[in-house]
């Protein structure tokens, strides 16, 4: 087994009790080794996203697909000062983990928001053939954590556009819905049968199980994305139609999102 001794409990006496609190430490101590390892791999994976983003940038700046303007040294900045909040934030992951993760919420501008993704996989969607397009409806602002909003929402882009074929499209969407804003994440891809739907979320799940590291990520970006809507008190939810593409729905409650108060 590997794990901490473990002292049979047996009777009410003192002694049982002082065994019975020794084993609980044990098996606590056995959790938080797991979570550690757990964590140093989300964090990998989550660091090869931007990573490849700031990749293609230069590859195709490089091929002279795409000018080296300020544009692009605004994207590059904007990923790398991601790669930098994801490192700074290690911490913060673990605690996500835990289910104490602390957000650092602002006023956020829902279309701001949509176009930054956006133009972080712009590129991708480029190479890949598929068009990127995004809608918002006006006005639009949310009481959110930025940096971790645009994580969870470009997560969804990259598998949206990994897992459509060339000539297809991905769409976001913000909208409000109620009390409640949305924001869609659809693809004219693959989609997902539905007895899979469910296990995309799972760590380390994936449908192709032989893929490379280089086609795929290690089955950790939905989990993270799930995570990180779910600490903004949000859900994140699929819907799907195998050959003809997903639909991923953050939806985040009414306290953090509003017409025009902050
Ligand atoms: P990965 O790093 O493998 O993309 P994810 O947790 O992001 O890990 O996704 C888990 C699995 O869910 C993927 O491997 C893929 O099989 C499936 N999946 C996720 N998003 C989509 C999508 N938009 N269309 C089709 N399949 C998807």
């Amino acid at each position: 087994q590997g794990g901490a001794p473990r002292v049979e409990v047996k009777g009410r006496d003192e002694i049982a009790h002082l065994a019975a609190a020794f084993n609980a430490m044990a098996e606590r101590r056995e959790q938080l080794e797991h979570l550690r390892k757990a964590m140093v791999s989300d964090v990998a994976h989550e660091l090869r996203t931007p990573l490849s983003t700031i990749r293609g940038w230069l590859e195709a700046t490089e091929d002279g697909v795409v000018a080296p303007d300020r544009e692009l040294i605004s994207s590059l900045l904007e990923e790398a000062l991601l790669l930098q909040h994801i490192i700074d934030d290690l911490q913060d992951l673990a605690m996500a983990e835990a289910g104490e993760l602390r957000l650092r919420r602002e006023p956020v501008e829902v279309a701001d928001l949509l176009a930054q993704v956006a133009t972080a996989h712009r590129a991708g969607a480029e190479q890949a053939g598929v068009t990127l397009r995004t809608r918002a409806d006006g006005g639009l602002r949310a009481f959110a954590d930025p940096v971790r909003l645009r994580q969870a929402a470009g997560n969804l882009v990259s598998n949206a556009v990994r897992h459509t074929p060339h000539g297809g499209a991905v769409t976001l969407h913000a909208r409000r819905d109620g009390d409640h804003l949305l924001i869609d994440v659809a693809d004219t891809g693959t989609g997902i049968a539905p007895a899979d739907l469910p296990l995309v979320f799972e760590r380390f799940w994936r449908v192709e199980k032989s893929r490379n590291r280089r086609t795929g990520g290690s089955g950790l970006g939905l989990p993270i994305a799930r995570k990180l809507v779910e600490a903004h008190g949000g859900t994140l939810s699929a819907t799907s139609t195998p050959g003809r593409g997903s639909i991923f729905t953050i939806r985040l409650p009414a306290g953090v999102c509003g017409e025009e108060q902050g």
